[in-house]
């Protein structure tokens, strides 16, 4: 799947309207063989939740649409599969299959659960594999970690050294010659995909001989969004190296992700367009204020809650017996990482995932970097 056709799914699933039936969000990891183990005990678990024969049957309805697909057969080169489906007159059903894998989670609610999608549209989205051998190139678009796109090239078969007429000396410089001018135009192939279609991030692979000429070629464009060279030789099968560039540029995503939280605590520190903590990280997200929420992988918010009646939400507070706002008994809980995903995505705002750091930890695993200061803010400051 390409990533412009993921963000088009998410946006779908960020703005899904709510109905009277319950959507059940199903990831599955179908490089465990468990999987299917665990989607039948979650379901029985989840079956026993519904008070009414009516929300029961919605859920019923639901998870028959799931049944049905995971019969139809999953592609073959699919390691993770999204489900999200809904019963009911408003019915939904979107699968989602990737060549990656997610973790194995099924959850349900009034709106579906996207953040296991945001996660991975951020660990994996997208780079171009550069694979050269003196002789051959191959190009790769890797999308969410599957090769989407690929563009292939042979050097022609170079002239044969004939008799006397050609000195070894004459030859060898035919031959780099050549080889250079292959490399060269290789290289024109690569610049125009990675700017037509958009790509920030380049990865070299071969041999470390032809790897250096490549990169010393680079238009600078082109050198500035190189993120690694990877050691392939012609031998090699193209998954293998593209599992190993998928590595390196997990790890290069992280670094990227880290230099946010190193912006956010600079900012905090210049006293900047950032807020940390998950109550003002909320009010920059349902005031658009927010550019870039960063998120811990590990940030786990206190419970939070929602009116049912007229949406006035607390975050990381107990829920008391009415809401404060409009008096209404009916108070549910909220969550909180959910919901700042489902915001970030909604506005257009980017969302990072850190893995490890004990600095966003410290600050209290979430924040954001502004695009401005609300008004009532700017006045403090300036006050
Ligand atoms: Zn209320």
């Amino acid at each position: 799947m390409e990533l412009k056709e993921l963000q088009r799914h998410i946006m779908t699933l960020a703005t899904l309207e709510e109905s009277e039936a319950p959507v059940v969000s199903c990831y599955l990891d179908l490089e465990t063989s468990g999987y299917r183990t665990v989607l039948s005990e979650r379901v029985h678990l989840l079956r026993k939740t519904f008070p009414t024969a009516e929300k029961r049957q919605d859920f019923e309805a639901a998870v028959a649409l799931i049944e049905e697909y995971l019969a139809l057969g999953i592609h073959r080169d699919t390691n993770g599969l999204a489900l999200f489906a809904r019963g009911g007159s408003q019915r939904f059903f979107l699968p989602l299959q990737f060549h990656v894998s997610v973790p194995n989670w099924i959850a349900v609610g009034s709106l579906p659960n996207i953040y296991h999608l945001v996660e991975l549209k951020d660990t994996y989205h997208r780079f171009v594999v550069m694979l050269s051998a003196e002789d051959s190139t191959r190009i790769l678009g890797v999308n969410l970690g599957a090769i989407t796109q690929e563009i292939w090239d042979r050097r022609p078969e170079l002239r044969q050294r004939v008799g006397r007429s050609w000195t070894k000396d004459h030859y060898q410089s035919h031959v780099r010659e050549r080889t250079n001018q292959f490399l060269h135009e290789g290289i024109q192939v690569l610049e125009g995909m990675m700017l037509a279609d958009g790509y920030k991030h380049l990865i070299l692979a071969g041999n470390p001989r032809v790897t250096s000429r490549i990169r010393q070629a680079l238009p600078k464009q082109l050198a500035a969004m190189l993120v690694d060279i990877v050691h392939a030789s012609a031998q090699d099968a193209v998954s293998d190296v593209v599992r190993a560039t998928l590595l390196s540029f997990i790890e290069q995503e992280e670094q990227e992700s880290l230099a946010f939280v190193d912006r956010l605590q600079e900012a905090i520190h210049t006293d900047g367009l950032a807020v940390v903590g998950a109550r003002a990280s909320m009010q920059a997200l349902q005031a658009r204020q927010a550019d870039v929420l960063i998120l811990a992988k590990a940030y786990c918010p206190d419970p939070s809650w929602i009116c049912a009646a007229c949406e006035a939400m607390e975050v990381e507070t107990a829920m008391p017996n009415r809401c404060p706002r409009c008096r209404e008994p009916e108070l549910l809980a909220l969550d909180v990482k959910e919901t700042m995903v489902r915001l970030a995505e909604q506005t257009g705002c980017g969302v990072e995932v850190v893995n490890h750091s004990d600095a966003l930890m410290r600050l209290g695993g979430v924040g954001c970097l502004l695009r401005y200061l609300a008004p009532d803010q700017y006045h403090r400051r300036a006050a």
